[in-house]
């Protein structure tokens, strides 16, 4: 999921996956499309 953030008067666009940050929607959105993590994890 893409969730809308802003930062320094900027609005940015966060992969909720795993924590990507985009200045575009449809980059973001793009991404998420190919986005292949399972939430956050951690390597063990
Ligand atoms: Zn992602």
């Amino acid at each position: 999921m893409v969730v809308q953030t802003q930062r320094d008067e900027t609005i940015w666009y966060k992969c909720e996956e795993c924590g990507l940050m985009f200045d575009d929607q449809s980059d973001a959105r793009k991404h998420e499309g190919n986005c292949e993590a399972e939430g956050p994890s951690y390597i063990q």
